[in-house]
């Protein structure tokens, strides 16, 4: 990703002399203020079911219209295993307990919001289902479910570089 500079000037003295390397870390040369910019942590879930796996259809950017998987950004004082139980609970409705959830890896991935870019450090759980049948709850942030079988996933359709290499990497056939 391109190193975006999200600041005109700088927020303790309003200079315009700082620098902002490889969009982590501000320093400005007058006051000498510094702030980084640093990874933020995140979760996501793969649901399966039989051979098959629940991928969710973005309706926000980044990646609107393309496939994701459930779950979202890390609040400060949770755990990880407790975000993926909140988000799981506000996109797609199901009560999980951290219990249930399976460590698979962790998987870096760039997030351009508002001209702000983010780089994350998703943290990827599976947890298996016994029934297919789940509805979208936040309407606003998932277009769609699509339960897809492992040997139909194409990994161009899938957006985020962390969701392609964590799919590419454990659940292809
Ligand atoms: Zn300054």
């Amino acid at each position: 990703m391109e190193s975006t500079t999200f600041f005109k000037f700088c927020p303790n003295c309003g200079s315009q002399n700082f620098e902002y390397k490889n969009n982590f870390k501000f320093n400005c040369h007058k006051c000498d203020f510094v702030l980084y910019h640093n990874i933020a942590a995140a979760v996501a879930i793969v649901f399966t079911f039989e051979d098959k796996i629940l991928f969710t259809v973005r309706n926000v950017d980044p990646d609107k219209g393309k496939l994701d998987l459930p779950g979202g950004f890390i609040d400060p004082s949770e755990t990880a295993e407790q975000a993926a139980c909140r988000e799981i609970k506000e996109e797609i409705g199901l009560t999980i307990l951290p219990s249930e959830l399976t460590y698979i890896t962790s998987s870096p991935n760039d997030y351009l919001y508002k001209n702000v870019a983010y780089r994350t450090m998703d943290i990827i759980y599976e947890c298996q289902l016994e029934t297919s049948t789940i509805d979208i709850t936040a309407k606003d942030e998932i277009k769609e479910l699509i339960w897809m079988k492992r040997s139909e996933i194409k990994l161009e359709s899938i957006g985020f570089v962390s969701i392609r290499s964590v799919i590419g990497q454990y659940y292809l056939l």
